[in-house]
């Protein structure tokens, strides 16, 4: 759908692999919608799963696409090795869970740049196309590297043709506040230091995830629309925070929006 310059998806597709303790995708899904009131929305089961049966792929393909993921698993941070062999033990461990459709457990660091160059080579040729915006929420961690400090970043979201999200990325991507690293510097007790900072950052099966998501969600939109996802306006949806304290205040503060500058830009591309 054409509003001015820009291209509003006639459809986008959210693919749930998180678990319903940490986000709730039905949820997600009426938040977005109300954003964009002509994008027609679904939601679809995890990634590779949703693909493989779609495609009836699964017994042929599903083997090659495991050794894929398993070898975007990143095993030391400090080290960019893209060719590995992946062990027969991490094919066997991707194989089982994508078959089983089950949600795997977080844990492992992938690379994301190589997990989007194995997900879009799954999507069907007829929603390849800026008609089609496709956003996995998952439980997975992902990272980026860094050439500066020459190492790997847990990171809340990649945009890319799918963009990725991930609730993982939300506790481990940004840092916590100063204090608890000082407090661990110097020795004091994680459970204390948890206990006395915990509003300041996210935990695992905090409650809070579900409404610190649906920003990333408006980040996914605006890249796949403007090609640009972010705000530098700290009160905005689409800061893109480097600290736990900023991604709380952007967006589970009481009334947490967008800026005045990309409200009126949705407001644009919708109303048309
Ligand atoms: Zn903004």
């Amino acid at each position: 759908m054409a509003a001015g310059e820009f291209l509003v998806p006639s459809f986008v597709h959210l693919y749930d692999g998180t678990a319903p303790s940490e986000v709730n995708a039905r949820e997600l899904a009426v938040f977005l919608q109300k954003e964009v009131p002509p994008s027609a929305m679904d939601i679809r089961a995890d990634f590779l799963r949703y693909w493989l049966t779609r495609a009836g792929e699964e017994e042929r393909s599903a083997p090659a696409f495991a050794r894929s993921v398993a070898r975007a698993k990143v095993r030391q941070t400090d080290r960019r090795e893209l060719d590995h062999d992946p062990l027969p033990g991490e094919v066997d461990f991707e194989l089982r869970f994508m078959k089983a459709g089950g949600k795997k457990p977080a844990g492992i660091l992938y690379d994301a740049h190589q997990l989007i160059a194995i997900y879009s080579e799954l999507i069907l040729p007829q929603e390849v196309s800026s008609e089609h915006c496709h956003i996995v929420v998952t439980n997975q961690l992902f990272g980026t590297w860094d050439e500066n400090d020459r190492r790997y970043h847990a990171r809340v979201s990649v945009y890319g043709f799918p963009s990725l999200i991930s609730t993982a990325g939300l506790i481990e991507g940004p840092a916590k506040p100063r204090e608890f690293y000082l407090g661990r510097s110097m020795g004091l007790d994680r459970a204390n230091l948890e206990e006395a900072l915990k509003e300041r950052y996210l935990v695992y099966g905090d409650a809070r995830l579900r409404e610190a998501i649906k920003g990333y969600l408006l980040q996914a939109l605006f890249y796949h629309v403007t090609g640009n996802p972010f705000c530098e306006n700290k009160e905005c949806r689409l800061f893109n925070a480097h600290w736990q304290e900023d991604l709380i205040h952007a967006q589970i503060k009481t009334g947490a929006d967008l800026c005045e500058r990309h409200r009126h830009m949705l407001e644009k591309w919708t109303c048309e």
